[in-house]
């Protein structure tokens, strides 16, 4: 199974962190060894002292292809979930001056968090997705799949031209504006239109 993440996907995130607005999808991976499920407890991690939530939409991969047609990009997720793709913020900038890999501040242990997940009917898909995330009950990201720089179909066609999509490769398709740090004892909530579909604690 591979976790494929796309950065930079909302104007106003790319602004809030001082990038530019990119011109193709800015695409990365995380191992196996990042996923996170079920609202287990997330333990931060001791090579950071800034570490960032962003919630982002996360897409099924549900069969395998190679190059797929932006056409028909759309049949090759069949489910969705709200995720957190955790950054290490500090580690990240760092890495970023240096023109080195993002790995160590992405792509660590339990960095991929996902909630539940629905099955989207082609009618849904076709309709923009409204999500948030609260910390402690406060509302701090919400976004909306209308202002996607890139599109689920976009994003596929693109990934699937580098590397094989296989069933069950998961895809996080980037974080709106608003992303923040966490600390020991907050609970993270996102939520899918009204649903919550993913709740946990740091630890
Ligand atoms: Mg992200």
């Amino acid at each position: 199974m591979k976790i494929f993440c796309v950065g930079r996907n909302y104007s106003e995130h790319a602004k809030e962190l001082n990038n530019d607005i990119p011109t193709a999808p800015v695409i990365f991976m995380k191992p196996n060894t990042a996923l996170l499920t079920d609202n287990k407890d997330f333990y931060f991690p001791n090579f950071t002292n800034d570490l960032h939530y962003e919630c982002e939409i996360v897409l099924r991969i549900c069969k395998n292809g190679k190059s797929v047609n932006e056409k028909f990009a759309s049949a090759y997720y069949d489910a969705i979930t709200v995720g957190i793709d955790f950054t290490a913020r500090d580690l990240q900038q760092q890495q970023k001056e240096k023109g080195l890999p993002w790995e160590i501040a992405k792509a660590f242990d339990n960095s991929a968090v996902i909630g539940t997940w629905k099955t989207i009917s082609t009618e849904e898909k076709a309709t923009p997705l409204l999500f948030s995330l609260k910390k402690n009950n406060e509302v701090v990201q919400q976004g909306n799949t209308e202002d996607l720089l890139f599109s689920f179909e976009k994003i596929i066609a693109y990934v699937s031209q580098f590397f094989t999509l296989n069933m069950g490769d998961l895809i996080f398709t980037g974080t709106p504006k608003g992303v923040g740090p966490v600390a020991i004892g907050d609970t993270l909530c996102a939520l899918l239109r009204e649903e919550e579909l993913l709740r946990f604690a740091i630890k």
